[in-house]
């Protein structure tokens, strides 16, 4: 018998985890994978921003934002955390008018972040293309790490914490009595608890649906790229929301790691549905482009690596979190879109409060906006 069992050792799954073994649980997690991390947590690009449209995506990503900055100084280990910010250059008024419209509700939630012109937008991006460049918006306290080494990082500190790691184990089913939880079924056998946290990523609804909850998860398929190192050049991140010319990216963002690489990614358009992660030989000449027509001096880099990864996405872009209906000891932690490493760790840090305490550290009332029960066609996250 156990406290809690994680389903998913992913970007909130695992963090998900630490938070819970934090708060005193005897946790289990379990994961089909042979090793942690091997879903679209080692996919993302690190990207962490706080710079959303949403209350409820801003207050997570701010909690995430500070465990972030802070992990090295806590644990001692560097997962490549870099505060660059994030710039969001506008080349057309329909984009500086959306940037600019956001403004309002970011500062309301006292992020750091203004519009910039466009020569001091080529300050902060040097190289920048500064044809018909109207200026962009500049977030400093957002920023940048390792997926791979947050991963390994999170899984020394969970295995410190005596959190116990079953992996290449497959969840088969949430097994109920009298509509609580009692066990979490597994290829392997049952696991005996009261409490389970659903965090399986593009799978989580074949899993909710095992206990008849009905979660709007599916997933699409997204590729990114990394190049060799080069010399530190570029602080923030940078998303150029315009669609592309060529017709197949709505938009595209890329930065420099810490160790210099230039790492980057695009929305596809129209997207990609379903749960393919073989790369295709389209993302690199279609990324190329977008890439030198922003920063031409890009045209020597030497790329090193492609992937491919999945986004579970929801209809309105935010994630859906907390208690699952009618099943008491059943939590969900899933639905993260394109943003489950830059909230992970808020959401990890909250939902483990929640169940442990029935508090949460963000507003409960924004907590409480992104449960199940809510409209998923009532807003939508405008930069999801
Ligand atoms: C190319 C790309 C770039 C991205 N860049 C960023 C970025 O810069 N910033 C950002 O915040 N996000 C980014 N993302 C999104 C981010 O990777 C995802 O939102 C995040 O990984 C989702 O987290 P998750 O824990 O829900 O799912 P996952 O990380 O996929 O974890 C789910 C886990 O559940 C396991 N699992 C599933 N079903 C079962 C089962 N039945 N039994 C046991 N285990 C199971 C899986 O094996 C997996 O390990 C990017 C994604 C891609 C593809």
């Amino acid at each position: 018998m156990t406290d809690i069992v994680v389903i998913g050792t992913g970007a909130v799954g695992l963090p998900t985890a630490y938070y819970l073994a934090q708060e005193g649980m005897r946790v289990t997690v379990v994961d089909k994978e042979p090793a942690p991390a091997q879903g679209s947590f080692k996919a993302a690009i690190g990207g962490v921003r706080a710079t959303h449209s949403e209350p409820p995506k801003i207050a997570i990503c701010q909690d995430s934002l500070s465990i972030f900055s802070k992990w090295q100084e806590k644990t001692g280990t560097d997962i490549g955390w870099k505060n660059g910010g994030y710039c969001f250059p506008a080349y057309r008024p329909q984009e500086e008018d959306l940037l600019k419209s956001m403004l309002t509700v970011q500062h309301k939630h006292n992020l750091r972040i203004d519009w910039l012109d466009a020569e001091s937008v080529k300050k902060v991006v040097p190289g920048i293309n500064g044809n018909g460049l109207l200026g962009g918006t500049l977030s400093i306290d957002d920023g940048q790490a390792s997926p791979l080494l947050f991963a390994s990082s999170l899984t020394e500190e969970c295995t410190e914490l005596g959190v116990e790691f079953r992996l290449g184990e497959q969840a088969t089913r949430i097994v109920t009595r009298d509509d609580r939880v009692a066990g979490v079924e597994t290829d392997r056998g049952v696991i005996g608890t009261e409490n389970a946290v659903i965090a399986a990523g593009s799978r989580a609804s074949q899993i909710a649906a095992t206990a008849k909850i009905q979660v709007p998860v599916l997933p699409d398929s997204h590729e990114a790229g990394v190049s060799m190192p080069i010399e530190h050049f570029l602080d923030p991140l940078i998303v150029d929301l315009r669609p592309g010319p060529e017709g197949k990216t709505a938009n595209f963002y890329f930065g420099q790691t810490k160790d210099g690489s230039v790492i980057f990614c695009y929305t596809p358009s129209p997207l990609i549905p379903g749960e393919d992660r073989r790369c295709t030989s389209q993302f690199l000449p279609v990324i190329t482009n977008r890439l030198l027509q922003m920063i031409p001096r890009f045209k020597n880099l030497v790329i090193r690596r492609l992937w491919r990864g999945l986004y579970p996405s929801t209809p309105d872009g935010s994630p859906i979190l907390g208690r699952a209906p009618n099943v008491s000891g059943l939590y969900l932690a899933v639905g993260m879109c394109g943003q489950g490493f830059m909230m992970g760790p808020g959401i990890g840090r909250n939902l483990a409060h929640y169940i442990a305490t029935g508090k949460t550290y963000i507003e409960a009332k924004l907590f409480e906006s992104l449960s199940l029960q809510r409209d998923f066609y009532a807003r939508k996250e405008v930069l999801k």
